[in-house]
């Protein structure tokens, strides 16, 4: 297996903290993530803190030209995604998707790379390589 194909679905609502963090804020798609710091101490972290907004145009000159100006952000806003709240959400992905969130409905997982045969992939072992939702997703 060489080939990984993730539906449009998938591309259009990514399982990450972004959009989950997104959308629990209510926020519209142009709100990113900003910054983000792990909740609790090692190895007993709950959870991550997200901080995200609306960048302002790309900066027109000096070295940082053509990146997002940050200080110019609009709608700023900050949420707590626990793991429980994370959890959820994933399985609610599924639910929504059909899709696995672990492979992002390819049902390939990422095994190798090397300059010489490019990435090599794996059956997901989370859908046992359909790509689908399980019903118990974890
Ligand atoms: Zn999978």
């Amino acid at each position: 297996m060489s080939e990984r194909v993730i539906p449009e679905a998938v591309l259009a609502r990514r399982p990450n903290y972004e959009t989950q963090a997104r959308e629990a804020l209510n926020m519209p798609p142009e709100w990113r993530i900003m910054s983000w710091e792990a909740k609790g101490d090692h190895p007993n972290y709950y959870g991550v803190l997200v901080t995200g907004a609306i960048p302002g145009p790309p900066i027109s000159r000096g070295k940082n030209k053509g990146r997002p100006d940050w200080s110019k952000r609009t709608l700023e806003a900050s949420i707590t995604l626990t793991k429980e709240a994370e959890k959820a959400w994933l399985a609610a992905w599924e639910r929504d998707t059909g899709y696995c969130h672990r492979c992002l409905g390819s049902g390939q997982k990422f095994k190798s790379w090397s300059s010489d045969h490019g990435t090599a992939y794996k059956p997901c072992p989370h859908c046992g390589a359909t790509g689908l939702a399980q019903a118990k997703a974890a």
